[in-house]
């Protein structure tokens, strides 16, 4: 450095604290998480309060003037983020599980601290370039031709939405058809899309929990004789009740020939893709027209992130292209550079590619699916274990893609609530007391490649 330059001391942030203060605090919450990560399998799996409790501890007047922010954060950390589901706990099998990586979470706090925006080109060429860069290893990782594209957004529901919205860009309006089995998320997508009542066709599983080839077959040929026009057919790549697999190469070549837009629902199980099991039972995934993947599931990232690939190349702009006098300054080239704000809902929005990009720099895809394949292996331990205990224990459906469901013998759904409520009231673990179709059971999800087969053992023998 030239003598003549005195070196500057470190500005405060916008609202004037001291650099010094910002290291400090930073570090403490550092030292927070990684102790959090390093006890989470000591606490309990999920803990939530009454509101009235809560607020009385949060709450309180607008804070008018500063306080204690050391007091804060400590009260934050004890109360509002101890009360949760803790997703990514060893023991947490219920719904879906979150297991977050550690790099994941630093790729997020940095997308945070250096305000990472990937709306457009010109407001963000290097989050813009990360997100390009990630979304084409998912389309290589599940298979999909070059050339397909895709954007990251909230997570399944919004993902879901975003497909659908593009399909019928491309296809006009018409009939959507799903089965029972189908995300809860996926109706109301169609629904906030204004498909009609009628328009949403609603299938039977079969008794594995699929959609049978004949029954779409036949409700399109119907729908067709009555004058409707199919448009859209949404299969599931491993269901969340089940991990049930849809016939996904049978209806890819179903929809060719009824010249049906094909999307599948992969946001809890495409990940399995990864693994050589998951690629056989998933084949026929890389023939969709639309896929929906959460890397806040299955791929170890925290809170939110979830994508959606397109084979088209320009469906997702044709169906969100929004390019109004004052953003003709950020409009981008024909390069291949793109406006994010183009292909979804969002306008200004944040990073999320970065924490999955420096997830898989970090790990490397042999570690990410090593950490996948263990947690189908958890499923089939589990199931093991269940099948031992005839006496006790009824296999429902069998592990798959890291979901295994059972019912204990003879008992009602209200002994199956009892039982899953008071084992999440211990605080030890939790797990999901379900219906499939009209079947009370109880249904544990694996993905967390730290649970052992002891966490799987006890777990069962508190059930019961
Ligand atoms: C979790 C899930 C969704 C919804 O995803 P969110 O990220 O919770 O919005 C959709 N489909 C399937 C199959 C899922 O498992």
């Amino acid at each position: 450095m030239p003598p003549d330059i005195e070196p500057r001391p470190y500005p405060p942030d916008t609202l004037g604290m001291s650099a010094e203060e910002m290291r400090r605090l930073g570090h403490a919450v550092v030292d927070l998480v990684v102790d959090r990560h390093a006890r989470r399998h000591q606490e309990p799996a999920v803990l939530n309060a009454a509101l009235v409790d809560l607020v009385q501890q949060l709450g309180g007047p607008v804070p008018q003037a500063g306080g204690d922010i050391d007091d804060a954060i400590r009260l934050l950390t004890e109360v509002a983020l101890a009360h949760q589901q803790h997703g990514d706990h060893p023991r947490y099998f219920a719904r879906v599980p979150g297991p977050s990586s550690f790099a994941a979470v630093l790729g997020d706090w940095l997308a945070t601290g250096f305000n990472a925006i990937a709306a457009s080109w010109a407001g963000g060429s290097g989050p813009s370039a990360v997100e390009l860069i990630v979304v084409d290893w998912l389309r290589q990782l599940l298979g999909f031709p070059a050339g397909a594209e895709g954007v990251l957004v909230s997570g399944g529901s919004l993902a879901n939405l975003t497909a659908i919205a593009a399909a019928r860009a491309a296809c006009g309006p018409g009939i959507a058809y799903l089965t029972d089995q189908a995300h809860s998320c996926i109706a109301r997508d169609l629904r906030s899309l204004g498909f009609p009542e009628e328009a949403i066709r609603i299938i039977p599983s079969d008794d594995a929990f699929r959609m049978r080839i004949a029954d779409a077959a036949a409700l399109v040929q119907a729908d067709r004789a009555a004058g409707g026009r199919p448009m859209l057919l949404i299969a599931t790549a491993g269901t969340t009740n089940t991990g049930a697999v849809d016939p996904l190469s049978e209806l890819a070549d179903f929809c060719v020939e009824n010249g049906l837009w094909f999307h599948i629902d992969g946001a809890y199980g495409a990940p399995a893709a990864l693994t050589e099991p998951g690629r056989r039972l998933l084949s026929g995934i890389e023939r969709a027209d639309s896929l929906v993947v959460d890397p806040h599931k299955w791929l170890f990232q925290p809170y939110d992130i979830g994508c959606v690939l397109v084979r088209r190349p320009g469906a997702l702009e044709r169906a969100f292209t929004m390019n109004p006098e004052y953003l003709r300054d950020v409009q981008s080239s024909d390069t291949g550079e793109v406006d994010f704000r183009n292909r979804g809902l969002e306008l200004t929005r944040r990073s999320r590619a970065i924490k999955l990009w420096l997830t898989f720099r970090a790990y490397g895809v042999q570690r990410m699916a090593a950490a996948i394949a263990r947690g189908i292996e958890l499923a089939e331990i589990a199931e093991q274990c269940i099948r031992e205990q005839p006496a006790t224990w009824e296999l429902v459906t069998p592990a798959q893609l890291g979901i295994v469901t059972f019912a204990r013998r003879g008992a009602a759904k209200s002994v199956h609530d009892a039982a899953a409520q008071s084992l999440t009231d211990s605080g030890f673990a939790t797990v999901t007391s379900t219906m499939l179709k009209s079947r009370s059971v109880l249904r544990l999800c694996t993905i967390n490649p730290l649970t052992t087969p002891d966490d799987l053992r006890e777990t069962l023998r508190r059930l019961a």
